[in-house]
Formats: structure tokens, sequence, C-alpha cells
């Protein structure tokens, strides 16, 4: 299975960052990565980020995605996005259950899951995003969380499950500069495996991302842990070299 790094540039850009950051990153990406590469981009910039891939070859096999897809189809559900809308802008991916939208916007584990589905149904990869507090953690209770977030997912699911991408996210470890080590993420991870080996059969077409402060510096060490399928990067991914530097480090 290749691994998957997807960059999520979260609230940050302009048209002219995106264009710089774009550039930059052609300049130095392989022409036949070894690995799956993603950007998921604010909703306004897909179609400029898209036109600037398609009059770049070496951006190719940079996919597009998403950062957020409203779980109802159409109507009156004003600032929402559908996935329908999504897939015409030809993304491959949507980030769903990102902890600062569990956290600032409420979200459920079920609203999660309709999220999850409602891509699936447009053909969009949702990147389904688990991970504990740090309250959760220093009280024992990281494998009941993420198990519990994932469930929801699986359930709201079922068979489907085997085309999510799963992005394991300790909370304290988003944008804060701390990294869960790579033990602590690969303990995680092969919960999180056995989880779906129970859910379906498929299980082995399911990648598990980690994420939360993966760096160029630390990538490699948590990379090469067996149940750690790729990265979901945020900060490092607003930075070409770095991007790239992670990119390197996932071939
Ligand atoms: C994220 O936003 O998904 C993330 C992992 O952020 P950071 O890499 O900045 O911790």
């Amino acid at each position: 299975m290749k691994k998957l790094i997807a960059g999520n540039w979260k609230m940050n850009g302009s048209l002219a960052a995106n264009e710089a950051l774009l550039a930059a990153l052609a300049q130095g990406m392989d022409a036949a990565p070894a690995c799956d590469m993603a950007v998921c981009v604010p909703a306004p910039y897909l179609a400029s980020v898209q036109a600037q891939k398609a009059g770049n070859p070496n951006l190719a096999a940079l996919a597009v995605g998403a950062q957020d897809v409203s779980a109802h189809a159409v109507g009156a559900f004003t600032g929402e996005v559908s996935a329908a809308m999504l897939k015409e802008f030809d993304c491959r991916y949507v980030i769903v259950g990102h902890s600062e939208r569990r956290q600032y916007h409420h979200e459920s584990d079920a609203l999660v899951a309709d999220k999850a589905k409602a891509a699936l149904a447009a053909g969009i990869t949702p990147i389904v995003c688990v991970g504990e507090t740090l309250a959760e953690r220093e009280a024992g209770h990281t494998e009941e969380v993420v198990k519990r977030q994932l469930a929801a997912v699986i359930h709201a699911n079922g068979h489907c499950i085997s085309e999510i991408v799963v992005a394991y996210e300790p909370v304290w470890a988003i944008g804060t500069g701390k990294t869960a080590s790579p033990e602590e993420a690969q303990s995680v991870h092969a919960v999180l495996r056995a989880q779906l080996k129970a859910a379906t059969d498929q299980f082995a077409r399911v990648r598990i991302l980690y994420g939360g402060s993966m760096n160029a510096a630390n990538a490699a060490s948590l990379l090469v842990q067996p149940d750690i399928d790729g990265g979901l990067i945020g900060g490092a991914a607003l930075k070409a070299d770095d991007f790239l530097k992670i990119i390197a480090a996932a071939q």
C-alpha cells in the first residue's frame, strides 16, 4: 500500500500565497512519486488550485482535497458545501471530523459519520480524523475515545468503510509542536487497525495516517512504523521545503 502524505492548509493562504506555494512544490516534486500526495485547501481556492495544477505537469500527481463537507445533499443549509459541489471541483479527498471542527463547531461522532457517508456517496474519500485530548490521554482513555469515534463511522458506513482513510491526530499534538512518539502513535494505530479488521475483510485497503506536529525532522521515524501509512500535515504543509521533505521520507 502506497503511503499518503496529505497537507491540511487549514484557514491559511491567499490566491498569491497559494500560487507561490504550489509553484515551489512543483519545482521539487518527483514526476513519479512513490507515495500518494494531496493538499486539502480552503473551499474558495479549489478552482484556482485545480487551474494551476492543470497548467503544470509537475503537479499532476498532487491530489486536491477539501477540509469539510456538509452531511446534507442539498438545500437550506446556509454556509455549507455539499459533497457533489466538491466533486465538481475534482476533490479526491475531504477531511471530516478534524478536532478543530469537533471542538469549535461541536461536531458529534454521528455528524462526522454522516459527513463521511456523504463524501463516499459522491465518490470522494473521507479522511476521518480521530484523536484524544490531553485530559483524555492522562485519564487513560485514549483507546476508548478513538475507538468510539471510529465506531460511529463504521456503524454508519458498513462495508464502504474500506474506502475511507483514517487519521489518528492526538489533539494535544496538533499545532503544538508536541508529537506523539513513534511508539505512542504506533500503539494507537494498531488498535485502529484491529478495529478495522473486525469491521471489514478489506481492512488492508484502509490507510491510517498520523497527524500532529509531523515535520521534516520527525517524519521518517513516524512513517517507518508498521501501522503508520502516511501523514496529515498542518503547519509543515505551508512550507514547500518541509512538505517535500516529508514526502521524501514517505518514499
Ligand atoms: C492538522 O491540522 O491536521 C495537523 C496535524 O496540524 P499540525 O501538523 O500543524 O500539528
